[in-house]
């Protein structure tokens, strides 16, 4: 959706709210399930114009530690800042890492492309399926949440043991 704030940018204090259902790609590592929902209010703030509101979004992601796949709810707090002077010029964004990623030109917001770099923004980095998931065996490949693998370490095991003393020992030498 694309939405028109030429109005807005013309007029301080002038604001305007919008409902919001995107559909959005998958971005790297997590999968959009169903459409991004939400709303946005556009303010304008004198030299800036303020997008606030909140986004919901169902995410799928595989667990870092077992590759299994789960879901998750985000629910974002958005509050971004748009320089608005200079009549006609291009609105720019302020703090922005990627500023070609722009999601407003000529007082247009892309609001697929905004509410895009919204959920990449606020997805987590990683994903566990469970707290407590146990991952799979390095060694053998095992998923270690069905089975115990007959090389699996742990905790109190000698093998753990000589670990620990080996960095006992770096810690001595460095
Ligand atoms: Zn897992
Ligand atoms: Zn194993």
């Amino acid at each position: 959706m694309k939405i028109d704030l030429a109005n807005i940018a013309g007029t301080p204090g002038a604001r305007g709210r919008f409902a919001i259902s995107e559909r959005i790609r998958a971005s790297e590592g997590a999968a959009c399930v169903g459409p991004v929902t939400g709303e946005l209010t556009v303010e304008n703030a004198g030299s800036l114009l303020l997008i606030r509101g909140r986004l919901r979004a169902r995410l799928r992601m595989s667990c870092v530690r077992c590759l299994a796949e789960g879901e998750l709810d985000l629910d974002l707090e958005i509050e971004e800042e748009f320089a608005s002077e200079g009549a006609g010029a291009d609105i720019e964004t302020i703090d922005r890492e990627e500023p070609e990623l722009a999601a407003i030109s000529d007082y247009v917001l892309d609001a697929h492309e905004f509410v895009r770099q919204q959920v990449v923004a606020g997805a987590p980095m990683s994903f566990l399926c469970r707290e407590d998931c146990r991952g799979i065996c390095p060694q053998c490949g095992a998923d270690l949440n069905r089975s115990p693998c007959d090389c699996a370490v742990t905790p109190g095991d000698e093998r753990w043991a000589k670990l620990g003393e080996l960095l006992k020992d770096g810690a001595r030498g460095g």
